[in-house]
Order: structure tokens, then C-alpha cells, then sequence
């Protein structure tokens, strides 16, 4: 059958440290072995009906080898490396790393500008013969870490090419926030703000995981007292595996990328959207947790579950999609997310009715007997921005540590207009906060004002 396929791009340390964990777990979800094999006795099962939208499917004599549709990049081939040589190594297409030796040193302006303009072509001509080999390629995702030099600004720079060379598809990216818990770095709001400025204009759908909130989901719910990598990783492998669970499954809902942006994008600029997931629970003890879909869906809207640290009571939904995993019965579910939305109407925007989209896939998770995730697009999303726009603002205002920047031709500029846009950005999520079912255009923002000074 024919799938609509999508190309995985990761870039960075990061980018391709979560990818690793991504694929390790997409493999087990469709009964792949690490080489890429199928283990199961079925191959018409529904683990292999839609297997090829991230998998290309290579039949030489032996039986079908599933090879993932991916392209790994990096500035430094330390991370790369290791993939390479670990579990699993013979899974990827030796071709699709693409690696050089100098790193980007955690300057966003050598991944956009000078490190990473100079490998971007050679990362185009994989891209490209991958799309050359999909029947109907439905778009890229592209993971990556907008603290850093390579994810941040290689994958920026990538972005605006996918743009120009396949304007009709959809471009996704699964974007790291950076934050202070995680790590030190003292310019990472830098290539962050820059980075979320390129988002911005040339991504479709911004699922937004921010480093802070995993570090408190790690922390509070899964108990570890101090979380690696590794363990924020699982997370949002995890997440990412519920966010394309109706990609990779047959169901009713949310087939490809686009429907899931026709129905979670109001507004072209206003596509990052906040994962969440249920039941957020350490993995030993997963398999013996039964939540009621209440629970589950209760728990999606629960800020201890999102990825992004903002708070959905102080924002509105502008829309949702949640996708539900397991033995669910669809009338269960939807019963469920509609009472939510009624007993919390106040954080879901009324002009625009029947916000919260219910998917169901029967397939649960490997290890977990039912578990369900969600995408809202939530004005509360603009905290995380305001995060990173101050610590911005900040340094930028002094020209703090400008000269990495400039030293790699960098103008000045570019920080300003970034720094303004995501400004406009925040306002703009504030202004469809307050916009009430009534409003004229234009003439809301003062009667939300005064709603707003009445309520208090
Ligand atoms: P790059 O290789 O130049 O893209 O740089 P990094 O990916 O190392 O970017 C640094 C940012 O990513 C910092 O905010 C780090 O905290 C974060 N980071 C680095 N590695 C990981 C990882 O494996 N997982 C997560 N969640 N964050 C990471």
C-alpha cells in the first residue's frame, strides 16, 4: 500500500541523541528488530500496514530490510560516531550521515552562516534522492535543539532550504527549548530567540519541548533524582511516538501532517504546539497502571504532563487534537474530552467551536496497556517565549558576548529583528487570548481589557 511518507532529518547533538531513542522505539512499535527486520509472524499485521511512512522498505534477496527515511547531521562527528557504532549501526543508510569535524561550538551563527552553510548542499542531495525514492512525500521533520550552534542554526538554515525547494510540503520540527536546570551555557537564549525567529517563518508545526519542563516531569513524576540526557530523551521519544501514532497507524483522524495542521493552526505563525502526555509513569511500573479515560484525558490537560513549562490555566486553548492509544472505545473518548472542555470552558476559546479533536489508535505503546498524548495549541505557550526573550533581552542590551557572532558575519541586525519579532509573536498570542466570540476586529483588544479588569 501506498504510504504518505515523511523524511526525518536530525542535526546535532541533540537532534541526534533523541532521534536514536525515537528509532529505537519506532522499531519495537512495529516489531522491527534493530537491523530492521520484522519479528513478527504477520506481515499484513497493522505494525507493517503504514510502517512505510517513516521506513523505506528495501527487498534485495533476503526478506524486506525497514530502513528508516533519515538523514543525520552534524558539525562534530562524535555523536554520529556512536550511533554508528552502537546497537544500531547496520540499521541506517550509511550514506545519510553527514558529518564534519570543526562543531559549531554552541554559536548559532557558524551553524547558519559559515560551518553549516558549507555542508547544507551536500545534506540537500540526500534529501533529495530520498524524496526521488517516496511515492507522495508528505513532509520533513527535522529534530533539533535551538540552544546549540548545529540543531539551532544548521537546522534553521536547512528549514528555510526545505522551504524554497518543497514549498508544497509540510515542514514539522520537534524544537528543544534550552533552559538553565539543563545547562550552562551562557548564550543559549541567543541562538535560541534567533532560532525561534526562523521557526517563526518557516515551520508549519512546532511540536515545543522545552528542557525545563522534562527536567520537572523526570524529576516530580518519574522520580529520578537528577536526570541525564538519556532519561529526558525517553521522554520525548515517548511523546514523539504518540505524536505520529495516527501517522504510522491506520484510524480515523489525523492522517497525515497537513490535516493535523489544517485543524491545530488557526494562524500561520501560531504553530507551536505543546505535547503532553498520559500516563506520564517511570517504566518499570508502567505495564501495571489502568487508567479510566477520564483519568487519561484529565491528565493530558494537566500542566505536570506538558512538555513545554507554561501553565494551561493562565492561556487559552485556541485548539487541541488528542490522540488515544489502547483498547478505547471512540464514544468513551469523546465523551470524556467534551466533558473537560465544558467544566474548563473558560480556557478554551469560544469562536472557535469543537476545538479538541479525538483520534483513536488501537495499537498502545510497547510496555504501556493504554496510553494517550495531545497537541495543544495554547496561548499559554507564549511564557516560554517571554522566557527566553528576557535573558535575551538582557545580555543583547549590553551587546554581551556580540563578537562570536559578528566574527562569523553576522550583522547586528538579525538579533534586533528577531528580537522584535518574537516580541510580536508573544503580543499576538496575548491579543487571541483575550479576543471574546463579540469582539469587532480590530476594536477587541480595549474591551478585553476592561473584561479582563472587571473579572478581577
Ligand atoms: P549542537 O550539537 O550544536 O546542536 O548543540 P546541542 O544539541 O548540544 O545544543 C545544546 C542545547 O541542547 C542545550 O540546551 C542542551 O541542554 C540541549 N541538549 C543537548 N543534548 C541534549 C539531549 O540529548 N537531550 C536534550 N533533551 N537536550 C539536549
Amino acid at each position: 500500500p501506498s504510504s504518505r511518507e515523511i523524511i526525518n532529518i536530525q542535526a546535532g547533538q541533540a537532534g541526534n541523541q533523541v532521534g536514536e531513542v525515537f528509532w529505537e522505539m519506532l522499531l519495537a512499535e512495529h516489531g522491527l528488530d534493530q537491523s530492521g527486520f520484522y519479528q513478527g509472524s504477520d506481515p499484513h499485521s497493522i505494525q507493517l500496514q503504514r510502517a512505510g511512512v517513516y521506513f523505506e522498505e528495501v527487498n534485495s534477496s533476503g526478506p524486506p530490510k525497514y530502513v528508516p527515511r533519515s538523514v543525520q547531521v552534524d558539525l562534530e562527528a562524535g555523536v554520529c560516531n556512536r550511533t554508528r557504532s552502537g546497537p544500531l549501526g547496520a540499521l541506517f543508510r550509511p550514506d545519510t550521515f553527514l558529518t564534519a569535524e570543526v562543531g559549531a561550538g554552541n554559536n548559532w551563527a557558524k551553524g547558519f552562516y559559515t560551518e553549516g552553510a558549507e555542508l547544507v548542499e551536500s545534506i540537500l542531495d540526500v534529501v533529495r534522492k530520498q524524496s526521488e525514492s517516496c511515492d507522495a512525500l508528505q513532509g520533513f521533520q527535522v529534530l533539533q535543539s535551538l540552544g546549540g550552534g548545529t540543531g539551532a542554526g544548521l537546522g534553521s538554515l536547512l528549514l528555510s532550504k526545505l522551504r524554497e525547494e518543497f514549498p508544497d510540503k509540510m515542514v514539522s520540527t520537534y524544537s528543544i527549548f534550552p533552559s538553565p536546570k539543563v545547562s550552562e551555557t551562557v548564550v543559549e537564549p541567543y541562538n535560541a530567540l534567533l532560532s525561534i525567529h526562523q521557526l517563526v517563518e518557516n515551520s508549519d508545526l512546532t511540536f515545543c519541548i522545552d528542557n525545563e519542563a522534562l527536567y520537572d516531569i523526570c524529576v516530580r513524576t518519574l522520580k529520578l533524582p537528577s536526570p541525564d540526557f538519556s532519561s529526558l530523551n525517553q521522554v520525548i521519544a515517548r511523546v514523539m511516538c504518540g505524536v505520529s501514532t495516527s501517522l504510522r497507524f491506520p484510524g480515523q483522524l489525523n492522517g497525515d501532517l497537513r490535516k493535523l495542521g489544517m485543524n491545530l493552526v488557526p494562524f500561520p505563525r501560531l504553530h507551536f504546539l505543546i505535547p503532553s502526555y498520559a500516563p506520564m509513569t517511570a517504566r518499570a511500573d508502567s505495564s501495571f497502571e489502568k487508567n479510566s479515560v477520564v483519568e487519561l484525558t484529565k491528565a493530558l490537560f494537566d500542566r505536570k504532563n506538558f512538555l513545554a513549562a507554561c501553565d494551561p490555566r493562565f492561556g487559552r486553548y485556541l485548539t487541541a487534537a488528542t490522540i488515544f492509544r489502547g483498547p478505547i472505545s471512540s464514544r468513551e473518548a469523546e465523551y470524556a474530552v467534551r466533558d473537560l472542555q465544558v467544566k474548563n470552558s473558560q480556557n478554551f476559546v469560544e469562536w472557535i467551536p469543537d476545538n479538541v479533536s479525538v483520534s483513536l489508535v488501537s495499537v498502545p505503546p510497547v510496555g504501556q496497556a493504554q496510553a494517550a498524548t495531545a497537541l495543544s495549541n495554547s496561548t499559554a505557550i507564549q511564557e516560554v517565549f517571554k522566557r527566553t526573550l528576557d535573558t535575551f533581552s538582557v545580555m543583547y542590551r549590553r551587546r554581551a558576548f556580540l563578537h562570536w557572532y559578528s566574527g562569523e558575519g553576522m550583522d547586528e541586525m538579525e538579533f534586533t529583528e528577531a528580537e522584535s519579532n518574537v516580541r510580536d509573536l508573544v503580543a499576538e498570542y496575548q491579543q487571541y487570548q483575550e479576543a471574546t466570540l463579540d469582539d469587532e476586529e480590530g476594536a477587541y483588544e480595549e474591551e478585553a481589557t476592561v473584561e479582563h479588569e472587571e473579572e478581577q
